[in-house]
C-alpha cells in the first residue's frame, strides 16, 4: 500500500484555523531537508471544488499556480517558497478531486459492480493520490498538511486514511499537532484547555499526536508545557513553542533551537545526515535586521472583507516583495490602496507621490479599474517606478493607448467588448470556453516559454540573476492578451514589448526604456510565484532597485 522507506509526517490544526500550518509545515520541512533529506510537501484541501480557481480570493486567499498550471492553495507557495523546489500537481489533492475521480469511476463500471462505499473506497483513493505524489518525486519524506481543524466534519476522511496508514506502519508515520493557546485579556493567563481538548479528539479518531506545535503569541513557559504533557501523555520536550514572530522565514530556526529535526529523524528511524541552515539564517536575519523603509503602494480591489483588510490574496506578491528588499538589505512597508478610491476622488492620486514604487497585482473584472488605470498614469507621468503584474500589465497597455497612442476609448475587451480599439482582447482558445461557461481550469494557465529581448530592462534583470538566460520561463493565470494588431502602433509610440512568447504571438512583457522612465514595466505572467527568500524573483529586485533609488533621491 505504501512506497519502500518512505516517511510519512501528518500535519492537522487544532483549536482554530489560520494558525499557521502551512508555514509550520513548510518550515519543518526546511529543517528536515536542512539535515540531507529530499521532502515532498502534499496540501489536502477538504473542500469540495476540484482545484482553487473558481474561488473568488476573498473566501480562500490567493490562487496560486503550479508549473503545471494547477490552481492551488496559497501554501503550495509557501512550500515552494521554503524549500526551493516546483510542486508536482500530484501533490495537491482536494475531496472533490477524491470524489470525482471515484464517482467517475463508477460510472464507468470501474468497480466492477460493487457498492462503492465511503470506507474503503475513499481512503483507498486518498493512498493512491500520496503513493502517485511520492513516485513523481522521489522524495524521502512526505510533509502531508490536512486542511481544516481536527474534528470538522469535511477533513475526516483524509485524517481516517492518516489513521490506516499508521496502523499498517506505525514507525514511519507521525503526527503533528499544530494548536493554539489563547490569553484571554480578561484573565491575562495562557490557557492549555483548548490544546488538550484537541488531543482528545485526535485520539476519538485513533491518532495521537507525537509533536504539538504550540502557536501563541507569546512564548509558551515550562510550566504549560509540562500541563500539555501530563495530559497528553507525550514528553513536554515535544512540545515546541512558537510564539508569533516578524518574519515567517524565522520559524524553521526557532524550531531548531528545540532542536526539532532531530526529535522528528530519531522517531523515524532515519540519522541526520547534515545540517546546513547557514544561507537561509543569513537570509533571515537580513530580512529581520533591515532598517531603512521602502514604501510600496499595492493598488487593487481584494482587500475588504467587512471591517478587516485581507492582504493573503496577494500573498506571493507580498512575499516577492520581501525576498527582494531583503536582499537589498531594505525593509518593505506595503499600503493596500483600493483603487475604486481613486475613481471617486483622483485629487487622492497627489497622495501618491509619497511612495517609492506601485504595483498593480492581477485581477478580474470591471470593479475599480478606471482608478487602476489613473493611478498608473499617475506613476508613469510622475516617473514613480511602476510594476504590473498580468492585469497590472493589461491594463499599463490600456493606459498607454488611451494616453499616448491617442485612442481614448481604447479597452480590454473584458470590460468592453464594443471598444473600437480592443487594446487587449481574449484568446481565441478562450472565447468558446467562456461561451460554454466552463471556467475550472481552463484559462492560460501554468509555465510557459518567454523570450527576451536583448538590451532591454527586463532582459537586465534577468541577466542579472543567478542563470542568466534569454528564455525564461513564467507561469501564467489569464484568459486575455496584448491584441497583436496594436503591437507596432504601440511600439511606435515608445512602449517596448521585451518579452514575446517564443512563435512572436503573445506580448509577455511591456516595458518604457531606462532613458523614460525610472521603471516602468508589467508582466502578462505572475512572477510572483516564482520567487524566493534564498532566490529573490529578478524583476522584482528591479522594481526594488528602482524604488530605493527614488528614494534615496528623494530622501523620504
Ligand atoms: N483578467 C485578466 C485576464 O483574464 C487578468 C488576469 C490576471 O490578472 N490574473 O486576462
Amino acid at each position: 500500500m505504501k512506497t519502500k522507506g518512505h516517511k510519512y509526517i501528518f500535519v492537522l490544526g487544532g483549536v482554530m484555523s489560520g494558525v499557521g500550518k502551512g508555514v509550520t509545515a513548510s518550515s519543518i520541512g526546511k529543517i528536515l531537508q536542512a539535515r540531507g533529506y529530499q521532502i515532498n510537501p502534499i496540501k489536502i484541501d477538504p473542500y469540495l471544488n476540484v482545484d482553487a480557481g473558481t474561488m473568488n480570493p476573498i473566501e480562500h486567499g490567493e490562487v496560486f499556480v503550479l508549473d503545471s498550471g494547477l490552481e492551488c492553495d496559497q501554501d503550495m507557495g509557501n512550500y515552494e517558497r521554503f524549500l526551493e523546489v516546483a510542486v508536482p500537481s500530484e501533490s495537491y489533492m482536494t475531496s472533490g478531486m477524491v470524489y470525482k475521480h471515484i464517482i467517475d469511476k463508477e460510472r464507468a463500471l470501474g468497480y466492477g459492480g460493487r457498492c462503492v462505499d465511503p470506507v474503503p473506497y475513499i481512503c483507498e483513493e486518498i493512498s493512491r493520490r500520496l503513493n502517485q505524489s511520492i513516485k513523481k518525486t522521489g522524495a524521502d519524506i512526505s510533509i502531508i498538511e490536512i486542511g481544516g481543524t481536527i474534528g470538522e466534519y469535511q477533513n475526516a476522511m483524509f485524517i481516517e486514511a492518516a489513521r490506516v496508514l499508521k496502523l499498517r506502519h506505525p514507525t514511519d508515520v507521525l503526527f503533528v499537532l499544530v494548536s493554539y493557546l489563547p490569553v484571554p485579556g480578561k484573565i491575562g493567563e495562557m490557557k492549555t484547555k483548548p490544546t488538550q481538548a484537541a488531543v482528545q479528539t485526535m485520539n476519538s479518531y485513533g491518532i495521537h499526536p507525537d509533536i504539538i506545535i504550540a502557536r501563541a503569541d507569546r512564548p509558551l513557559d515550562q510550566k504549560r508545557k509540562e500541563k500539555i504533557a501530563f495530559s497528553s501523555n507525550i514528553s513536554p520536550f515535544d512540545i515546541i513553542s512558537a510564539p508569533d514572530i516578524e518574519s515567517i522565514y524565522q520559524i524553521p530556526l526557532n524550531f531548531e533551537k528545540d532542536d526539532l529535526s532531530t526529535r522528528l529523524l530519531d522517531r523515524l528511524g532515519l540519522k541526520p545526515r547534515q545540517t546546513d541552515l547557514k544561507d537561509w539564517r543569513k537570509m533571515a536575519d537580513r530580512i529581520e535586521k533591515a532598517k531603512v523603509e521602502v514604501r510600496i503602494a499595492v493598488v487593487g480591489k481584494y482587500f475588504k472583507t467587512g471591517d478587516f483588510v485581507l492582504a493573503d490574496v496577494y500573498l506571493s506578491v507580498i512575499e516577492s516583495l520581501k525576498h527582494a528588499a531583503g536582499r537589498l538589505n531594505k525593509k518593505i512597508k506595503i499600503d493596500w490602496l483600493d483603487s475604486n478610491d481613486y475613481e471617486e476622488d483622483p485629487k487622492k492620486l497627489k497622495e501618491l507621490k509619497k511612495y517609492h514604487g506601485i504595483l498593480v497585482p492581477g485581477g478580474f473584472g470591471e470593479r475599480g479599474i478606471e482608478g487602476k488605470i489613473k493611478v498608473i498614469r499617475f506613476a508613469r507621468e510622475n516617473q514613480i517606478p511602476y510594476f504590473g503584474l498580468c492585469y497590472g500589465m493589461q491594463l499599463a497597455v490600456v493606459e498607454y493607448s488611451r494616453h499616448v497612442l491617442g485612442l481614448p476609448k481604447a479597452h480590454t475587451t473584458e470590460i468592453d467588448p464594443e471598444t473600437p480599439d480592443p487594446v487587449i482582447v481574449i484568446m481565441d482558445a478562450q472565447r468558446q470556453l467562456v461561451a460554454d461557461k466552463n471556467y475550472g481550469g481552463t484559462m492560460r494557465l501554468g509555465a510557459y516559454p518567454c523570450r527576451l529581448v536583448k538590451g532591454t530592462v527586463a532582459e537586465t534583470a534577468y541577466r542579472a540573476g543567478v542563470s542568466p538566460k534569454t528564455e525564461i520561463s513564467e507561469r501564467h493565470r489569464h484568459r486575455y492578451e496584448v491584441n497583436p494588431a496594436y503591437v507596432e502602433r504601440l511600439t511606435k509610440a515608445g512602449l517596448i514589448f521585451s518579452g514575446v512568447s517564443p512563435d512572436g504571438v503573445l506580448m509577455e512583457i511591456a516595458e518604457l526604456p531606462k532613458s523614460a522612465h525610472p521603471f516602468f514595466l508589467g508582466t502578462q505572467f505572475h512572477p510572483e510565484f516564482k520567487s524566493s527568500p534564498l532566490n529573490p524573483h529578478p524583476l522584482f529586485l528591479a522594481f526594488l532597485t528602482a524604488a530605493v533609488k527614488i528614494k534615496s533621491r528623494t530622501s523620504a
